[in-house]
């Protein structure tokens, strides 16, 4: 921790780690002896670089981006970029951090890394966001490619920025490669990454309710966010037959105890994913809803809850709320959501919980479809897809379920996922010597 200090969010996604390896180890003194974990925490690079760009008054703007290349044992580095206010070091260590146990649990071969910046597209006009986007790409394509790093989309970038960043990259090294995942269709990218993260968050759920014999039709949900993951984990419980009523952003949560429905889902991505409104709108339209300023979704009585917006999003005193409330499930569709806290109760109270490095783990396995796509030169359907999405998400909950079973009623997957993900990593890490 002494070497990290001040990187409160990395020393947290460590510990949560530790916690599970650290006596994992004890049994498997191989890795102990090697000091994989101590490793594991030290990232193969950081490169910050400044990202100079012009504002549409002609003022000189300067932001500070990061790409942060964690772990490359088994795979090039692979994970998303972060714009947003709130970026820094910290933060995508933590994330990068996270990726490696994500992105091995996958099966797919792919490191881990994450970056970003601390530029703020909310308010910014198109031609603002595409030259920050090409200023941004300038530096960091020094530091990519298909067979080093690849980037994709996280909060803050969604389609639009992934595509001025594809320009940028093509322009500057004349090839159009698979260097970036989360493109658009009509230039190597893949159906399903688009709902993928959102998808396989209930996929992963739906099984996690099997395991304990129980379903997902007719289940009451909070989702929080309502960005990229929270749209398709509302889409998916829809088609499973499940009644999502709250959304949120920044600014506080709607509550709709009609329930959120296609054609009310349908506004929610026009309103942020077109027109980047505030989520408060939704009850200026739809007046049996409720907008609570500044509240999170977690006081709703629900059955499951999906924490899909950002980090310690859902802390312990909300999770009380929630477990008397009635509350028997939590997913985590965004990356650590869930205070360290919060999962100590959870897990003493033996509510169903699964870290975001197993249930959000749908959307950087489908990039890595999509990269398959981009290497075959052939697009696969939307059904192909989907159904290698479903797959992967069933043999991550059998990968968790084996180290994570406690007794024939609850099965740990903070333990389970954690050890699934390292074992892979470790395995590599030993093969290739002191690297
Ligand atoms: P988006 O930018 O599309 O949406 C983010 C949502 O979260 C918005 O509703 C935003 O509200 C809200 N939010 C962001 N920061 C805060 C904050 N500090 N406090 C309250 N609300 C906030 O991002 P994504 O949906 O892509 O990502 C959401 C989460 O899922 C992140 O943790 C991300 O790392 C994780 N994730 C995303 C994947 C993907 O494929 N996109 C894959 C795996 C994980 P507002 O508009 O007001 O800022």
């Amino acid at each position: 921790a002494a070497k990290n200090s001040g990187e409160s969010e990395f020393i947290q996604a460590v510990r949560e780690v530790a916690e599970v390896i650290i006596p994992f180890n004890e049994n498997h003194p191989k890795y102990k002896e090697a000091n994989i974990l101590e490793r594991m925490c030290e990232p193969e690079r950081v490169v910050i670089f400044r990202v100079p760009w012009v504002d549409d008054k002609g003022t000189f703007r300067i932001n500070r981006a990061f790409r942060v290349q964690m772990n490359s044992a088994i795979g090039p580095y692979k994970g998303g970029l972060r714009f947003h206010p709130t970026v820094n070091l910290s933060i995508l260590k933590f994330l990068a951090f996270e990726q490696v146990f994500k992105n091995s649990l996958t099966t797919l071969s792919m490191g881990g890394g994450k970056g970003g910046s601390d530029f703020d597209p909310k308010g910014k006009s198109d031609a603002e966001v595409m030259r920050f986007c090409q200023s941004f790409m300038t530096e960091l394509a020094k530091h990519i490619g298909g067979f080093t790093d690849v980037p994709a989309g996280d909060i803050g970038v969604g389609g639009r920025e992934i595509g001025y960043m594809f320009g940028q990259y093509k322009r500057l090294r004349n090839e159009f490669a698979g260097v970036l995942t989360g493109k658009g269709l009509a230039y190597g990218g893949s159906l399903i990454r688009t709902e993928a993260t959102g998808y396989g968050v209930v996929y992963f759920a739906n099984e996690v309710l099997k395991a304990h014999g129980q379903g997902i039709t007719g289940k009451i949900c909070a989702v929080s966010g309502s960005g990229n993951v929270a749209q398709y984990t509302i889409e998916k419980l829809l088609h499973l037959g499940a009644k999502p009523v709250t959304v949120s952003d920044s600014e506080g949560h709607i509550y709709d105890p009609d329930g959120i429905d296609e054609e009310k889902l349908a506004f929610i991505k026009a309103l942020k994913n077109e027109r980047r409104g505030r989520i408060s709108e939704y009850a200026e339209v739809y007046k049996e809803a409720i907008f609570n300023k500044g509240i999170t979704p977690w006081h709703a009585k629900v059955d499951l809850a999906f924490p899909c917006a950002t980090q310690n999003e859902l802390p312990v005193e909300d999770v009380r709320m929630l477990i008397d409330n009635g509350c028997i499930g939590v997913f985590e569709g965004a990356n650590m959501p869930t205070t360290e806290e919060a999962i100590h109760l959870i897990r003493e109270k033996r509510v169903m919980f699964t870290p975001g490095k197993a249930s959000n783990a749908g959307g950087v396995a489908t990039s890595g479809l999509e990269m398959t796509q981009n290497s075959i030169r052939i697009p696969w359907t939307r059904e192909e897809v989907d159904s290698k999405l479903k797959e992967i998400m069933i043999s991550i909950h059998e990968n968790c379920e084996k180290y994570g079973r406690v007794d024939d009623t609850y099965v740990d997957y903070v333990k389970g996922a954690n050890i699934a993900g390292y074992v892979k990593v470790a395995d590599a890490m030993l093969a290739q010597g002191h690297v």
